[in-house]
């Protein structure tokens, strides 16, 4: 986590529920989605796919920890031409595919989030994967970042065109290209089942 921590100095901080509901980002409402709101899982996702531009100047693979604060950090330097493929129809990673009873962060909370939007409402402290999604949920829309998500956009092969100097993505939404490729795939993002008869 201490890539995430070292994002310093791009915001107010995150508060959960009356702050971020209060504090929208520019041009976007408040969606309710907070870090301490009882649902055990929230519903996420635009409601209409956004459609894949030809050419942007980043490409983010990924909407977990790493793709959310890689497009954090592009917004903070001021790039705005840039998309998110995720494969999945919601933002979290690792915490929105990790249901399993009892499942939590094992690093305290106040270190496990971002450094730049802190969330002083963790009911626990090593919370819950719950609480861990709706905190990055939250954060992606306080950082506007959804203009920037496409959902069910899985990137199935990344070229390097060198003539054009820029990356030719191939999804299976069809194919992009950009400048910069940035990789936050996860490292634990496909799951490995042990050999163990009955399991898988
Ligand atoms: C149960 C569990 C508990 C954990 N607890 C901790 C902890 O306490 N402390 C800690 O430091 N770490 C913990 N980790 C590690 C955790 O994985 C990282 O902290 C962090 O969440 C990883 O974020 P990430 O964005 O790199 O990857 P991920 O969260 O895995 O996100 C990667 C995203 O990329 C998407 N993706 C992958 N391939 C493609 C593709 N080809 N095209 C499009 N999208 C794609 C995936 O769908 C996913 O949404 C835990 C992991 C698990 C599984």
């Amino acid at each position: 986590m201490g890539v995430f921590q070292q994002m310093n100095g791009l915001a107010p901080p995150f508060r959960a529920t009356a702050a971020a509901a209060g504090q929208p980002a520019a041009g976007q409402a408040a969606t309710g989605q907070a870090a301490s709101a009882p649902a055990a899982s929230p519903e996420s996702g635009p409601a209409a796919p956004a459609p894949l531009p030809g050419h942007v100047r980043a490409a983010i693979i990924g909407a977990g920890l790493g793709g959310i604060g890689a497009g954090i950090r592009l917004r903070g330097a001021g790039v705005t031409e840039f998309v998110i493929l995720e494969r999945a129809d919601s933002v979290g990673g690792t915490w929105r595919d990790n249901t399993y009873p009892g499942c939590a962060c094992d690093i305290p909370s106040h270190l496990y989030s971002f450094s730049f939007a802190p969330n002083p409402d963790w009911s626990h402290s090593f919370s819950r994967q719950p609480e861990i999604w709706r905190y990055l949920e939250a954060v992606t829309d306080q950082y506007d970042l959804r203009r920037h998500l496409v959902f069910g956009a899985e990137v199935i092969r990344a070229d390097w065109e060198p003539g054009p100097a820029r990356w030719r993505l191939r999804t299976s939404r069809g194919e992009i290209t950009a400048d910069v490729l940035i990789c936050a795939s996860g490292p634990l993002s496909e799951p490995s089942l042990p050999d163990v008869p009955g399991l898988g």
